[in-house]
């Protein structure tokens, strides 16, 4: 198979038609079958749920190329099992979680062109997503609905090297105590929207949430779970109901303990402790781990000790550990990794 021509190396994040998507459709209580579809348009009435009501949700992973040449993808059932919890708190219906694979794989297969060599640094981001297609126009769940997997090549997250981002504490709050925090629903990242712009337009990379009950304790940011490193050499991560659970987090906190023999340990982090952590880092499938390397609280300075030119040694190692388990140069634990065939 001919890879597509482009400069893999070059490439941002961003929206890029490729061959293939799959879609299937809820109808009549029943999934049907699905089918890959060159079309990537979507066409749904004016009074679809999703337009009126927000009943949407979705998931994030990538497929690549492993030094040994597979195209492999990185733990999809805990996208599938995710996704199904984001449904019943949506009130959609679940799609199977071995259709959910299944539908991974095939549009992974049918856009292997479109798939970074090894080394490239570039992967195929692939968005699973579900939306409410049947008109409603009194509050209620919908009877229709779509499930869609689209794919987008996206470059290196570090290009040009890492560079450690500066934070705020932000003032506003992304989950509710008992609402959608914990899932992944559009709807989470339509009222982050102002928050992300006006923290850039003040010169900020990224909004550290507190709780929104409390306002004393570390939540997340708007799509990435943090990870701390003690002064001690202790792995912490926040413990709360209202972050969304990473993937990437929790295969973090796996290789700290079992790989790389450190304490780990999933807590509620007070924001008065962060100014005691050695380091700090951002987790999520787009970048594994980002440096933090500065937190302001208006107008109070937490310059993490880590510095703002490179990754802590602790969290340099998690990453080069990761990275290397899931290119293949590290044996990865039992299913951690799906080759398509
Ligand atoms: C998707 C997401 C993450 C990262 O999850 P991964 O599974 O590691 O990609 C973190 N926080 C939020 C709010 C998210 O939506």
């Amino acid at each position: 198979m001919e890879k597509k021509d482009l400069d893999w190396g070059s490439l941002g994040f961003a929206y890029q038609k490729t061959d293939y998507r799959f879609v299937a459709n809820f109808k009549d209580g029943k999934w049907d079958d699905g089918e890959l579809t060159t079309d990537n348009n979507v066409v749904i009435n004016e009074c679809a749920g999703v337009l009126q009501y927000a009943q949407t949700c979705f998931e994030g992973l990538k497929a690549y190329t492993t030094e040994k040449g597979d195209i492999v993808v990185f733990r999809p059932d805990l996208n599938a099992s995710r996704m199904a919890d984001s449904c019943r708190r949506m009130e959609m219906p679940v799609y199977p979680e071995d259709k959910f694979i299944e539908a991974v794989e095939k549009v992974v297969k049918a856009n292997a062109a479109w798939v970074p060599p090894f080394g490239s640094g570039a992967s195929l981001y692939l968005r699973p997503y579900m939306f409410a297609t049947n008109a409603v126009i009194g509050v209620k769940p919908a009877t229709e609905y779509q499930f869609r997997i689209l794919a987008t090549p996206v470059g290196p997250y570090f290009k040009g090297g890492v560079k450690p981002l500066t934070l705020r504490v932000c003032d506003f709050d992304r989950a509710a105590p008992c609402g959608t925090g914990h899932i992944k629903a559009g709807l989470n990242y339509a009222m982050s929207l102002h928050a992300i712009v006006t923290a850039h337009d003040e010169g900020y990379d990224e909004n550290m949430y507190l709780d929104a009950k409390t306002r004393t304790k570390v939540e997340e940011t708007g799509g990435a779970n943090f990870l701390f490193v003690t002064k001690d050499g202790k792995v912490v991560t926040p413990k709360s109901s209202t972050i969304l659970p990473s993937i990437t987090r929790r295969s973090l906190m796996y290789v700290a303990k079992e790989y790389l023999g450190l304490e780990a340990e999933e807590r509620e982090i007070p924001f008065t402790e962060v100014k005691d952590m050695a380091e700090c880092g951002l987790c999520g499938t787009a970048a594994v781990i980002s440096p933090v390397g500065k937190i302001v609280d208006h107008g109070n300075e937490i310059c993490l000790p880590s510095g703002m030119t490179e990754m802590g040694p602790v969290t340099k190692k998690l990453y080069d550990t990761l990275t290397g388990i899931q290119m293949g140069r590290i044996e990865a634990p039992e299913g951690w990794i799906r080759v398509i065939k």
